[in-house]
C-alpha cells in the first residue's frame, strides 16, 4: 500500500523533542561575549534612569560600582563607558583632561574592580557643545583637524588603564592615527575595536537623550553612512583593518543583520555588533504594553544578531539577559 509514496526528507525529525532540538541548536548566546554600556555622569549619589530606555540610568561613579558588582556576579564583565561631563564646549576639553570624567571612572573601576574589562567610547559628540563628533569649522566637521584631537583622547584613556579604546566618530584616518598614537607611545599592547560601519540612523534617538549628545544643529550625514548602502560598509571595514584595527564593529545591530553577514563572509576579524537604544526602547515600549514576551522576544533578537555573524554583542539587555534568560 502506498509504495509509489517515498517520504526520505524529513527535518522535522530533528524537531521532534527538546532534547534534539537542543543538541542541534547552531548558535548559543555566551554572556562573555557581550559588552554592556554604561553611562557615567559627574557628582555623588547620582543613580538617574534615563527617561527614553527605562532600566537604564546615568550613574556617578560611586553609584556605578553598585552596578558593575551586579554584573560581574552575572559574568557580564566587559564594559563601555559613556562619559557625561559636567562642562561642555566647543573643542570638548573635557574629553582630554586628566580630572576628565572617563578618566576618573578608569581610576575607580579598576581600583576596586580589575577584573573589569574596560573599553572606551573614543569620540568628541559628549564633549562639545555642538554636538558633533570633531572639531567643527564653518559649521562642518573638520575631519584632519578632529585626528590630532582624537591621538590625545586615546592616549589619555590608555594613562589611566583603559582595555580597550573603540573611535566612534567614523572620522577618516581615525584607526591608523590612534594607532599610530597609541604605538608611539608604549601602548602597543592596546587594542583598538572601531566603530567601523556606523550607519546615521534613527535608532540612535534614546542615547542621544542618555548620553546628553545630540547635535545641536545638522545632523552626522556627512560622516555616518546612509542605511541604504551596503557596499560602503564593506569598504569602510577594509579600511579600518588595514589602518590597524583589532575588532570591528556593525552600528546598529537590528535592522543591519545583512551587512553583519556580509561583513562575516569577508573579513576574519571579530566582529562586534551594537544592539543600540531605539532597538531597546521599542522593546520596553511594546512589552510595557503586555504586547509582547518581552524576555522571548529579548533572546530572539540578541541570537538574530549572533546568528547574522556577531561574535561580540554591546547590549542594553545584557545584564536582563544574565540574569533572566540565561540557561533557561
Ligand atoms: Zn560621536
Amino acid at each position: 500500500m502506498n509504495e509509489e509514496i517515498k517520504i526520505n526528507k524529513r527535518p522535522r525529525r530533528l524537531r521532534g523533542t527538546s532534547s534534539i532540538r537542543s543538541l542541534t541548536q547552531e548558535n548559543h548566546l555566551n554572556v562573555r561575549n557581550f559588552v554592556y554600556p554604561l553611562f557615567i555622569r559627574t557628582g555623588k549619589n547620582q543613580k538617574i534612569e534615563v527617561e527614553s530606555m527605562p532600566d537604564i540610568y546615568q550613574f556617578s561613579i560611586d553609584q556605578v560600582m553598585y552596578e558593575i558588582e551586579d554584573l560581574l556576579k552575572l559574568n557580564v564583565d566587559k564594559f563601555i563607558l559613556f562619559g557625561i561631563p559636567d562642562k561642555k564646549d566647543e573643542y570638548g576639553s573635557n574629553a582630554l583632561s586628566d580630572n576628565g570624567i572617563i578618566q576618573k571612572s578608569l581610576v575607580e573601576i579598576k581600583k576596586r574592580f580589575p577584573e573589569a574589562f574596560l573599553i572606551t567610547d573614543l569620540c568628541m559628540c559628549e564633549y562639545t557643545d555642538h554636538g558633533h563628533c570633531g572639531i567643527i569649522k564653518n559649521e562642518e566637521l573638520d575631519n584632519d583637524a578632529t585626528l590630532e584631537y582624537l591621538q590625545k583622547q586615546a592616549i589619555s584613556h590608555a594613562k589611566f588603564g583603559v582595555d580597550m579604546i573603540a573611535p566612534s566618530g567614523m572620522i577618516d584616518g581615525a584607526v591608523k592615527y590612534i594607532r599610530y598614537a597609541l604605538d608611539s607611545n608604549m601602548f602597543k599592547n592596546l587594542p583598538i575595536m572601531s566603530y567601523s560601519a556606523k550607519f546615521a540612523s534613527n535608532f540612535y534617538g534614546p542615547f542621544r537623550y542618555a548620553a546628553e549628545s545630540a547635535p545641536q544643529y545638522g545632523d552626522r550625514k556627512s560622516y555616518q553612512m546612509s542605511f541604504s548602502n551596503r557596499n560602503e560598509a564593506l569598504k569602510e571595514v577594509k579600511i579600518d583593518i588595514e589602518e590597524g584595527a583589532d575588532i570591528i564593529m556593525v552600528k546598529p545591530a537590528l535592522s543591519f543583520l545583512d551587512i553583519i553577514r556580509d561583513v562575516k563572509n569577508t573579513v576574519n576579524v571579530p566582529i562586534a555588533a551594537y544592539n543600540v537604544s531605539g532597538e531597546y526602547s521599542m522593546v520596553k515600549a511594546a512589552s510595557k504594553q503586555n504586547w509582547i514576551d518581552e524576555n522571548k522576544i529579548i533572546n530572539e533578537i540578541l541570537t538574530s544578531i549572533k546568528r547574522a555573524g556577531a561574535d561580540i554583542i554591546i547590549s542594553y539587555f545584557a545584564k536582563k539577559y544574565a540574569k533572566e534568560i540565561n540557561q533557561k
